[in-house]
């Protein structure tokens, strides 16, 4: 298998101006396998110029009809490499590969359900009462950043990307540092199966020297991130200044709250994956169940045999469920949090330690009885931690469950209609799911309340994102 390690722009693999690269650690192995050149100031520069001359010179006034064929043959690449994408996404994140199968098969859908939107997304024609004819234009902005994370590095830079070329624009794509090998093979392959050179760029680079660059290059018209709150909070600072249009996929804290009329049985033998999966580095992991007192304790002993049961270990092996963490850093990140939960006296219902010699493994960790003040309740822990509460009044458990600044994803469980319906529009996020963990629909809009973000990712709502709206009148 070739590994990328070059910039992607202008159609081509390219070194940076600065020839500086960046090591990758496999850590399922905790050995280095390569190294990737990482773009610098004045390579964020010449992308972006790049960009808009693709734009100015074509991309922009390309036929819906072209365009479609184009972003199909896109995913038609997509879903030839889907193996070779899957094995990239495990080698430099640690992903389970079953799981990156599935992403890279997601990927390529996600750009099938762009190229179909192009012919079908349009404006409208509105009576207004001077007579005449009004309607409505949904134009491209130009040049878009889009900054993607290291946890759903495929997926994420597939569902920015296409609907940014579907409605017309040229992207400017920064993968994680910790995951830029498969951000790289989609440029690679978007420009193999037509994209015009300059139309989708892949700058691997370090947030912290190149992010600013990017963010407040003038030729950059919208900025689409994905990452950390606190990130999302300095992009939306600098973006301020020129009143540039943002949109922010931000951390989480999702509770899955648990009636006793549900079938609490099949809720506590889900519930581990809907936190534990990618080893808990998901915006959405469900990391804080509430679960009604009177089924409390056989739900959390269900809860603790089905986590006892997760297959942690290699994750080349298809029955692997959980891989590592994705760095050494990451995990030491998630001890802080265990160790500040051992302090305050928490109890451990299982988990709490390392596994295995090699690699960044944590055991799938439930914690019972934590404060509602301490950091493991309140804070995104990002790593195979979960926190079980009971609950008495469904007034007192909405009231903390809203109680987080967070409100990005969240599951319930019930089987009375009306209860179902009247949390769903109680609990503060942007997406929530009733009977199932389920937070990701290509066709529906993704995003956060609060300090989750702002904007939405997927659905048609994406495409809205990557416009502008113009109203045009022609009197009579
Ligand atoms: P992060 O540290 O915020 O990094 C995200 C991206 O931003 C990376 O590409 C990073 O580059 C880049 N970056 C870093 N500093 C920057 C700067 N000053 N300006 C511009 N870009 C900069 O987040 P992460 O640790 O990769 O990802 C974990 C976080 O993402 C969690 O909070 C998680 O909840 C959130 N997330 C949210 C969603 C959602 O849809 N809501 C989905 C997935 C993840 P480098 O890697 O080079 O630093």
């Amino acid at each position: 298998m070739k590994l990328p390690s070059q910039l992607f722009v202008d159609g081509a693999y390219r070194n940076s101006a600065s020839g500086r690269q960046t090591a990758l650690v496999n850590p399922a192995t905790e050995e280095s396998f390569a190294e990737v050149v990482a773009a610098d100031v004045a390579d964020v520069k010449a992308a972006v110029e790049s960009a808009h001359r693709a734009w100015d010179s074509g991309w922009r006034d390309l036929t819906p009809g072209k365009r479609t064929e184009m972003l199909f043959n896109v995913a038609r690449q997509l879903r030839e490499q889907t193996e070779e994408i899957a094995r990239l996404e495990t080698l430099h994140i640690g992903k389970p590969i079953s799981d990156s199968r599935d992403e890279a098969a997601l990927g390529a859908r996600v750009f099938e359900y762009y190229a179909g939107a192009i012919g079908k997304f349009c404006g409208q024609t509105i009576p207004v009462a001077r007579g005449g004819f009004d309607f409505t234009l949904r134009q491209p902005m130009g040049v878009v950043a889009a900054i993607v994370p290291w946890n759903f590095p495929f997926p994420i830079a597939c569902w920015k990307a296409a609907p940014a070329l579907a409605a017309g624009n040229c992207v400017v794509l920064k993968p994680a540092s910790l995951s830029p090998l498969t951000a790289l093979k989609l440029g690679e392959l978007a420009h193999a199966a037509g994209l015009p050179p300059g139309v989708l760029q892949v700058l691997p680079g370090p947030g912290g020297a190149i992010g600013d660059a990017l963010v407040t290059d003038p030729m950059v018209r919208k900025v689409s991130f994905t990452g950390s709150t606190e990130i999302g909070r300095r992009i939306m600072e600098l973006a301020a200044r020129d009143l540039k249009r943002i949109s922010l996929e931000l951390g989480g804290k999702s509770p899955n709250i648990v009636f006793a009329d549900a079938d609490w049985q099949r809720a506590a033998e889900t519930s581990p994956m809907s936190v534990f999966a990618n080893t808990g580095q998901d915006c959405c992991a469900r990391s804080r169940v509430f679960v009604e007192r009177s089924v409390f304790e056989p739900f959390v002993e269900k809860f603790v045999a089905a986590t006892k049961k997760l297959v942690v270990g290699d994750p080349t092996k298809p029955e692997t469920q959980l891989g590592p963490l994705v760095s050494s850093g990451q995990r030491t990140g998630v001890e802080e949090f265990l160790a500040d939960a051992r302090k305050r006296g928490s109890k451990f219902a299982c988990g709490g330690g390392r596994l295995h010699s090699k690699g960044y493994y944590l055991e799938p960790t439930v914690l019972l009885e934590v404060g509602k003040e301490d950091r493991c309740w309140r804070e995104e822990i990002f790593g195979p931690v979960v926190c079980i509460t009971p609950f008495d009044d469904e007034a007192q458990m909405l009231r903390e469950v809203n109680a987080s600044p967070y409100g990005l994803s969240g599951s319930l469980w019930t089987n009375d209609i009306r209860r179902a319906l009247r949390v769903s529009r109680a609990v503060q996020s942007g997406v929530l799911s009733v009977n199932s963990h389920s937070s990701v629909h290509v066709e529906a809009p993704f995003g956060g309340f609060k300090t989750s973000g702002l904007g939405r990712d997927l659905g048609m709502a994406a495409m809205e994102g990557y416009t502008e709206l113009k109203n045009v009148y022609v009197a009579e």
